[in-house]
């Protein structure tokens, strides 16, 4: 979750560029739905757990003013949703990690009914999962992202993109990193609802 306020979110400027992006948004997120397993296997594992989401209404494709991929928030009835960057999101790949990140995050709502706004170690225990679990940090990614290979690689992206995450949620201010440290052993080994790291 990249907590999405609603000033970080607009329907985009309107214009013939901000219809392609929805369009094309709205295509890779067909896709991922109908191939990505990991997407696939999350949203039934939703269905399972008594948290049955409707993939259709559940993401929408927005215009993200901050550096975003997708936001995951909770409707006024208190009803998950996920705001998919269709800004920001250049490629299949990046839809379906996205998705997953996203995808994380719902699991760890149903499972523990989080408190987004108060809770600033259980936020970074599901962002520390979502940057895990999602393939955020596979190693090709990290790579473009000019992060070259060092020792214990993929815990250091996670840990960097989990603190980055937090950063958006306004109740964690200034103590982004110590929250992420506190909680990061436990809940980086939690592979839930995977039987082991993805
Ligand atoms: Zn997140």
């Amino acid at each position: 979750m990249e907590n999405v306020l609603k000033d970080m979110v607009s329907a985009g400027a309107g214009d013939e560029e901000s219809a392609k992006q929805f369009a094309k948004a709205e295509e890779m997120r067909a896709t991922s739905l109908q191939k990505c397993s990991k997407v696939q296997f999350l949203v039934e594992i939703m269905d399972r757990m008594g948290c049955k989401i409707n993939p259709q209404t559940f993401f929408k494709a927005q215009h993200c003013n901050g550096n975003i991929n997708g936001g995951f928030s909770l409707n006024e009835d208190g009803s998950p949703s996920v705001v998919l960057c269709q800004n920001h999101i250049q490629d299949q790949e990046w839809m379906d990690r996205t998705m997953a990140h996203e995808l994380i995050h719902a699991f760890d709502h149903c499972r523990a009914k989080i408190d987004w706004e108060r809770d600033c170690d259980q936020h970074a225990c599901s962002e520390i999962r979502a940057a895990a679990l999602s393939g955020d940090c596979d190693w090709k990614y990290e790579v473009l992202r000019g992060h070259f290979s060092i020792p214990k690689q993929h815990q250091e992206c996670v840990r960097r993109r989990a603190i980055l995450s937090l950063q958006f949620n306004p109740m964690c201010e200034g103590k982004e990193a110590k929250c992420v440290d506190k909680v990061f052993d436990t809940c980086y080994k939690d592979t839930l609802p995977f039987p082991e790291m993805p």
